[in-house]
């Protein structure tokens, strides 16, 4: 998989660089910010690695989040998402997420989200851990597929230049204006140096590196092998969020079953029946993520079956039909009517906290590369995200990286106090072997997964850490491949779930199962300068 950089073609140099910024990956991040930087004058082309609309985006179900509701505020919802983060949420930007939710939710009706409404006034959903109904939701349940649409529609009408089909493979030096991006088609025409200009990654999370995930196979958390590999500042990588609800039939696929349906009353049952998680939270169903996700493996390790049931039979059936028709016409397909039977689930890798660090303005370590959505780390959802945040979080963060595009000024985000320095790995460049993936998929799931300890962790980095030697390009002109890229960022999540002796939110350790005040900070992870030459 690994390519030589002999073959490229330089694009033809562009007067003002600065006003073309390159915008990687087409979920709400990159569209949104495309549409945006094309409205406020300038020139933007987005790529991506597959079609425009394949990314986590187009499969969220349950909402995004404003707090638009009469009884509702940017301050309650400010509070909620601070309760959720587990102590790590950075406040100023947990701020300007739900202050300025609301403009970004007007965008979308301007651009023409056809969001559920009631009796003409926009219908607002429940989720775990939120004080208030704040989801407005599109179809039903169909909240991404509507968005990623309409945003797609629009930046097709707009003229804005995109390429399908074209990935982002590295980032070297550049210029003041940003770095330069080197990219690859799938069609096999070769790789493309560009002239250094601004680049904005939102290349989305790394679900799908997990064996059991909730995410398409585009989200392979290349962005962040990418920037890490070229000198960016990531952190928060120990914060991955498990998706208690995923329908688990063998040989089906990981399907969400949306926490609404548990916010519409829907309970969660064991082998016996017995709703486990009353008694273990005083939430039961709609305690945090995270503690659901941990009853329910722990029922599942105790029972003999690989599930537990969601029972939602006592919803009446038109409501749930109504309101969730997506995933009761995904289970009908699969043999199941839940209006009379239980759906069996299991929990699931879904979404990443952390990622490239950035500042309030998207701007990273690196000048001129921006991060946006969930590739990014700006501290907003601490430990743990708050459900429905992070549809969001694209479009408030993306309208100040469009912004900060239009008047650049230089900026760095603050280095959080412990940061590791990760020796560069020598690699010896030999050949990707696809099956190599499945390898690191289950031991991420294994040992990296939604319990931890020490041991697994070891063993898991250590693997990780091999596997890259060997595949890691031997070079700085040959490109790493997808098993290079999934190994180093494998690793980093590894490596920092390794450093953070401790549980807090998403992140749990069985051999430190309490939170400890000394690691209520974030941890950062940065590549060690090479002595000399460097990639
Ligand atoms: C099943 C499911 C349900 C969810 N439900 C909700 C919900 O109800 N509410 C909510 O707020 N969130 C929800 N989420 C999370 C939310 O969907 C994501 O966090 C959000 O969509 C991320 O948007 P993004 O634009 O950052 O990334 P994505 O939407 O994942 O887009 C990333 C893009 O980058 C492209 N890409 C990746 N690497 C490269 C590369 N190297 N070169 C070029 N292109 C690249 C991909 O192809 C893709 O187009 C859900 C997620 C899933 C999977």
């Amino acid at each position: 998989m690994a390519e030589s950089l002999s073959a490229r073609r330089p694009r033809s140099g562009v007067a003002d660089r600065a006003s073309r910024p390159l915008v990687v990956g087409s979920g709400i991040a990159g569209l949104y910010v495309a549409l945006r930087c094309r409205e406020l004058g300038l020139r933007p082309t987005i790529v991506t690695k597959a079609r425009l609309e394949e990314s986590n985006t187009r499969y969220a179900q349950g909402g995004i989040a404003a707090a638009i509701g009469p009884d509702d505020s940017p301050a309650r919802h400010l509070a909620d998402t601070v309760r959720a983060g587990a102590g790590l949420v950075d406040r100023a930007a947990a701020k300007v997420l739900t202050s300025e939710a609301p403009a970004r939710i007007a965008d979308l009706v301007r651009y023409g989200v056809p969001f559920d409404t009631v009796e003409g006034k926009i219908a607002l959903g429940r989720e775990a851990a939120h004080t208030r109904s704040r989801l407005l939701h599109a179809g039903g349940d169909a909240t991404g597929y509507s968005i990623e649409e309409t945003l797609k529609q629009r930046l097709i009408a707009e003229g804005v230049e995109a390429r399908e089909r074209t990935t982002l493979r590295a980032l070297r030096p550049g210029s003041r204006d940003g770095p330069v991006a080197v990219l690859s088609h799938a069609d096999g025409s070769g790789v493309e140096v560009e002239s250094p200009r601004p680049v904005v990654l939102a290349t989305g999370g790394i679900g799908s590196l997990y064996l059991q995930s909730s995410n398409p196979s585009v989200a392979t958390g290349e962005g962040m092998a990418i920037a890490f590999r070229a000198g960016a500042l990531v952190s928060d990588m120990e914060f991955v969020q498990f998706h208690p609800t995923a329908f688990a039939r063998e040989g089906a696929p990981r399907f969400l079953v949306t926490e609404a349906m548990r916010g519409e009353g829907a309970v969660l049952r064991n082998e016996a029946g017995e709703r486990f998680l009353v008694g273990q939270h005083p939430d039961a169903e709609l305690a945090p993520r995270d503690v659901v996700a941990r009853a329910i493996q722990r029922e599942i390790q105790r029972s003999a079956i690989r599930w537990v049931y969601l029972d939602a039979t006592g919803l009446p059936r038109d409501r749930l039909f109504a309101r969730f028709p997506s995933v009761t016409s995904f289970l009908l397909a699969h043999g199941i009517d839940p209006s009379r039977e239980m759906i069996p689930v299991a929990p699931v890798a879904h979404y990443m906290v952390g990622g490239v660090t950035t500042d309030l303005e998207g701007r990273t370590s690196i000048p001129g590369l921006f991060a946006v959505g969930e590739v990014a780390a700006t501290g907003v959802h601490g430990a743990n995200r708050l459900g429905s945040n992070s549809l969001v979080e694209g479009l408030v963060f993306g309208e100040r990286v469009a912004r900060r595009l239009r008047a650049p000024v230089a900026g760095a985000p603050r280095e959080p106090a412990r940061t590791l320095l990760v020796p560069a790995l020598d690699g010896e460049g030999r050949p990707e072997e696809m099956r190599v993936l499945g390898e690191i998929r289950a031991a991420l799931w294994e040992e990296v997964g939604i319990e931890r300890d020490a041991e697994g962790l070891g063993e898991a980095l250590e693997r990780f850490e091999r596997i890259g030697r060997q595949v890691e390009p031997a070079g700085p002109t040959v490109l790493a491949g997808p098993v290079a890229n999934a190994a180093l960022t494998s690793s980093l999540v590894a490596r920092a779930a390794l450093e953070r002796t401790e549980s807090r939110g998403a992140h749990y350790r069985r051999d430190y199962p309490e939170p400890r005040p000394a690691w209520r900070q974030h941890l950062g992870l940065r590549r060690r300068p090479a002595a000399r030459g460097g990639r």
